[in-house]
């Protein structure tokens, strides 16, 4: 039996996002591979998994990534991406810029901010790199509603249990040089397993 249903939304499309210290990486095809890596961990687990891209070049919009968690009464939605400094930094300060940061929900505080510190501290010791630790951010003007698209739609679903996992700067090279390595990803889809394996389904 499963112990449930979970999403796994890799980030952006196949050529989102451009690594600029890796040439020829993205983050849209990295998060995939993330994304191929986590599900197989997750179902030797015994959970259901469903991916919001099958295939690489898939790029639903953020409401049919988010959706996709309710309508298919996940337990958790996960959005994995990588970061990269905001345009308040200046271009020469990016590659000092590294680490981990999750993102949760703000729907359901209580529930999520330990699942989320939990997610950044597996992360960052996995990466080798710092921890940013877990942050929620809210939309203009609409306190209790979340900024980011694919946890607004995950949580208008029902699905509140919704994360964002920022696994390291993809401008940083220490950060983006671990993201672009398949042994290094497989080993992080088993260290966010091990997490999911504590903390749901039991
Ligand atoms: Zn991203």
């Amino acid at each position: 039996m499963s112990r449930g249903l979970i999403i796994l939304d890799a980030g952006h499309g196949e050529f989102g996002n451009p690594y600029p210290v890796i040439e020829g990486a993205y983050e849209g095809t990295r998060n995939f591979v993330l994304a191929g890596y986590l599900k197989t961990a997750l179902e030797a687990k015994g959970f259901e998994v469903k991916l919001t891209r099958n295939a690489i070049e898939d790029d639903p919009s953020l409401e049919e990534r988010g959706r996709m968690a309710g309508d298919n009464d996940a337990i958790l939605f996960l959005s994995l991406h990588s970061n990269a400094p905001g345009s308040a930094t200046p271009p020469e300060k990016y590659k000092d810029i590294k680490g981990v940061l999750v993102i949760y929900s703000l729907s359901d505080e209580e529930n999520n901010l330990p699942i989320a510190l939990a997610f950044g501290n597996a992360v960052a010791a996995c990466m080798d790199t710092e921890n940013r630790g877990a942050i929620t951010r809210t939309y203009p003007d609409q306190p209790g509603i979340d900024y980011y698209g694919v946890l607004r739609h995950s949580v208008a679903s029902g699905c509140t249990c919704a994360f964002i996992i920022e696994h390291g700067f993809h401008t940083n090279l220490d950060d983006a040089a671990f993201l672009n390595n398949d042994a290094c990803m497989a080993k992080l889809a088993e260290a966010e397993a091990d997490v999911i394996d504590k903390l749901f389904g039991v």
